[in-house]
Order: C-alpha cells, then structure tokens, then sequence
C-alpha cells in the first residue's frame, strides 16, 4: 500500500503503531523504500542534451523500451544512501557481541594512516623502485605475524579468513604432494566444533572430511584424535581457543601426536585476539594458521571494509608459500612473482595482485601503536571483559561446560529458558528493541541454542555494566512469564521479524515495478 508520497505504508512494519504518523517515519527512524520506488521514470537527475541525430551501428540490438533507471536529484539520492546507512548497526553504533568475530573498534588513527598518499594511491603495477615504502611496509607487517607466532613464513595476500585457510590448506597439499603421498594421505579430521569453513576448505581441495566429535566438556581430546590417526591423514583443523570460548588444554600433545602420525597442523586462527603477546601458535606445534587482520588487528569489517587473512607457515611449509612475497633485494625491497632458487616450491598464487593493501597499513597502524605491551593487555582485558560478563550472568544464564573461566568469548546454552515458551532466536530479537546487535546463535552446534558474546577489549566497565543489565533484565522478564516482549520482538526495528527460512530458499533478487509505476515509465 502507498501512501500519498508514495512510500509504502508502514501498517504493521515500524513498531508499534501506537502515534501512527503520516509518512510512516517515527522521528529520526525513516522508512526508506528502495531506489526503484522513490525514484521518478519521466525525469532524470542530470541534464544531457538531446543527441544530434545519428545512425545506429548495433545491426538492429539497440534498445527499443525506456531504460527504466529510476531518476532522483543528487540530493534526494544522497538521502537515499545515508538513510539505508542509518539503519546498518555497526562497532561505531554500539556494542557488537559478535561471538567468533572479534567485532572491536577500528582507531581513527589507522584510518588516517590508511588514507596517506604513498600507501592509498599506488597502483599494483606500479614498478616496485616506486613504492619501496609500501613493501617495505608489507614486509614490517609480516615480521610482525612471524614474530608474534613464532613461525618462519608469511602469505599475505590472501583476502578473508576463509581464502587464507585455503591457503594454508594448499600448501599442506602440496607438502604431501612433494612426499610422494598426494594419492594415500587425503582425510582431514575437523572437530565438531569447528567453524563451518573449516570442512568447506578441506572438501573444496578435495579431502575427505572426518569430524572429531565433541566432549562433554567443550575440549578435544587427544585419544580422540588418536583414534583417528594414521597413514591417510593430511591434517588437523583445529581452532584455538576454541568456538566454545575455552583454550584447548591438550594442545601440545595434539600437535605431536598430529607431527607423529607425518600430518600437519592447521589452526584456525580467527581467536588469536585471545592470546597475542601470551602464547605462540609456533610453540603450539602449528604449521599453519590464517589470521583475520579484521578481526584481530582491528581493520574493519562486517560490511566495513575488505578483509585480509594472512597465513603464517611452519619451516615445514615455508617453501610451499604462494608468491608473490616482499624480499629484501640488493636494490631494496622486491615482489618475488617467481620462484627463484631450488629451496622455494610455491604452489601458485591466491590472487591476482598482492592482498589488501590499506588493510596492511591499518593492521600495522594497530600493532606499532599498541606496541609488544599493549597487544598483550589487548588480549587481556578481551579475556576479562567476557569473563566479567560471564561473571555478570552466570546465576541468571546457563553455561554448558560448567562455570569455568573462558578465553575472550563467553558461550551460554538455552537450558535457562526451558518452559518459559522463549527462544534463543526470540532473546536475539528483543535485544535489538534493546539497542543492541544480537549475540552469535546458534553457533556453536554442539551445544543447543548456543549464544555466543564476544565484548572484545574495546568495551568500556560502564558499557560492559549496562549490556549486562539488559541482559539480565530480559532474562527476568523471560523466567516471569513476559513472553510477548520475546516472541513479538523486535517491535522498534523498521522490519519486523522476517520469514528468514523463505528469505533463503527463496530469495528475490529482481525488483518488478507495481503496476502503477510501470505505466509511468511509457
Ligand atoms: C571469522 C571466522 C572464519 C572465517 O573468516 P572470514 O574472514 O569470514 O572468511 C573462520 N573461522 C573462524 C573460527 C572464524 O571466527
């Protein structure tokens, strides 16, 4: 239904419509309609003149029906634009628990150093005399991760967390491969608690996935690996600390039972901020781990920014690495795009240039400025902020592994909401009439109703104190029988709740004009 400005009405959409208002608007909360409906088909928002007549060259393909573009003046768009923004929740809106994303502030330092001409302007084919200062700056960063992983080589190009397991995954293969044992060694064991990308990359390369099920007590066990262990396996996946917020005690005997049965390791390292600057994955025994520059190193995502997941490779690796890699030269810094002498063997390369480039600069804005001390507190006041809410919680909530101390992410269960009719889905919806970006749910599998909190080290007592607060006081509300303010929820947010089930088997993806527009476009 459209109103008399031709917006759609918001009957039923913006919250309650206890003061409906005339343009669906509820003060600086703004219905906006998309591009296509608040545009107008018989006007355009920039003046061209009238082509002078000409012969069409297009053998009869040319366009017989109006474009349809929808036209808008620069400032009707602007809004446009700004408005869809407002109604994103972003780390610079609020506090995003993200669990598993590490959803911490971005400096505006970093910004700043971002956007300067030498490291913002160059060009990829630039030739490398050029833009010494920005490999000399990728080669910094890469001292950085090696350094504070304790391992021999760096990938940087790869673009996400994903793309750098990946990475990792590759050069395992191609170590096996160069063992002569490309045909014989081809399962990969993933626990269940793994991230769901883990498997992905290990059956997208073409291994055979085996899980590692999961223990009553959140960690794995090393019998368990084990068990599995023989002259088929290429690797491990593992993931620490762990998804369920806990640090794997039994590690390091994973790793040499792993090293012993000729496999590898792979960490996925998407927690590092749990541990940088106070365990190295390289005593860990890991031979290769992706680190998510968005999540750990604070560049930004989630909408915000590319990503960047840098692998970092054991000795045993090193040689596997993709090109192309910064090296100090006899005239500076050189790209090495080729393989040079007989100890390099790299696999081929992740992508066409050399990776994310600002994210580079935003990552080592954040470690120099930090400094060795600073990451290590980082890291510390990340674990004591998720304890703190842990702490803040645990009479109300209900923790599946007991109430034992947690890394930097707090996993609760939904056992605390049995016979009160509320869901984890329905607590993450009333969260955001709170004001707040819902936890992670549902995530992990192995415990049921999962919800995961990341605060991250970003968060202030007082903002860590009053998230607390909402939490408990919908926890009340749920246990006292106030089901509505769960199961109608969101009731503030422009959308209400979604048919998300058919949102993904059924997306639409192409705007078809109502009736009444499309008649004004002829
Ligand atoms: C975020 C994350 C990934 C994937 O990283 P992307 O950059 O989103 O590809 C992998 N594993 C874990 C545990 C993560 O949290």
């Amino acid at each position: 239904m459209l109103n008399r400005q031709g917006r759609p009405s918001s009957a039923g959409e913006a919250g309650t419509n206890a003061h409906p208002t005339f343009t669906g608007n509820k003060a600086l909360a703004q219905i906006e309609p998309l591009l296509f409906e608040i545009g107008r088909y018989d006007t355009t928002g920039v003046d061209i003149d009238e082509p002078e007549a000409f012969t069409p060259r297009l053998g009869g393909l040319e366009r017989k029906e109006a474009i349809g573009l929808p036209g808008l003046s620069e400032p009707e768009t602007m809004r446009h634009y700004v408005r869809l923004s407002q109604m994103n929740y972003g780390i610079d809106t609020g506090l995003f628990p993200l669990g598993s994303c590490t959803m911490k502030h971005n400096a505006r330092l970093n910004e700043r150093m971002a956007r300067l001409p030498g490291f913002s302007d160059v060009h990829p084919l630039q030739p490398v005399s050029t833009v010494q200062g920005a490999l000399e700056l990728m080669n910094e960063l890469g001292r950085y991760l090696v350094t504070l992983t304790n391992m021999t080589a760096v990938a940087l190009s790869p673009k996400a967390g994903a793309h750098g397991e990946l990475c990792g995954m590759m050069a395992i293969k191609a170590a096996i491969e160069a063992r002569g044992e490309g045909k014989t060694r081809n399962v990969v064991l993933v626990p269940d608690s793994a991230h769901g990308t883990n498997p992905a990359t290990a059956a997208l390369i073409g291994f055979v996935v085996k899980p590692v099920p999961a223990r009553e007590d959140g960690w794995v066990h090393v019998e368990d690996v084990k068990e599995r262990l023989g002259p088929d396996v290429a690797a491990i996946m593992l993931t620490n600390p762990n998804t369920c917020g806990l640090f794997e005690p039994q590690v390091a005997e994973i790793a040499k039972a792993i090293h012993d049965a000729g496999a590898y390791f792979y960490c996925d390292g998407a927690n590092f901020n749990a541990i940088v600057g106070k365990a190295k994955p390289g005593d860990l025994g890991v031979d290769a781990m992706h680190i998510n520059l968005h999540k750990t190193f604070s560049t930004p995502h989630g909408g915000g920014g590319p990503g960047s997941g840098p692998v970092v490779l054991s000795e045993r690796l090193a040689p596997y690495a993709p090109v192309p890699f910064v090296r100090v030269g006899t005239n500076g810094f050189e790209l090495v795009e080729q393989a040079s002498d007989a100890a390099e063997k790299p696999f081929g390369r992740m992508t066409a240039f050399h990776g994310q480039m600002g994210m580079y600069v935003r990552a080592l804005s954040y470690m120099l400025s930090h400094g060795s001390d600073g990451m290590k507190q980082a890291s510390e006041d990340a674990v004591l902020n998720a304890n703190y809410i842990r702490a803040g919680l645990s009479d109300l909530l209900s923790l599946p592994f007991g109430n034992k101390p947690c890394m930097h992410e707090v996993l609760f269960d939904d056992a605390w909401l049995k016979d009160t009719g509320v869901t984890t889905l329905d607590v993450a919806k009333a969260m955001i009439d709170e004001g707040y970006h819902p936890m992670t749910m549902y995530f992990p599998l192995v415990v049921h109703g999962a919800m995961l909190i990341e605060p991250t080290e970003s968060e202030s007592k007082s903002s860590l104190d009053l998230f607390i607060a909402t939490l408990r006081d919908l926890a009340f509300a749920a246990k006292n029988g106030d089901k509505e303010r769960f199961t109608g929820a969101p009731y503030h947010a422009p959308r209400r709740r979604l048919d998300e089930t058919r949102a993904a088997r059924n997306p639409v993806l192409k705007w078809t004009p109502p009736s009444p527009v499309a008649e004004a476009a002829e």
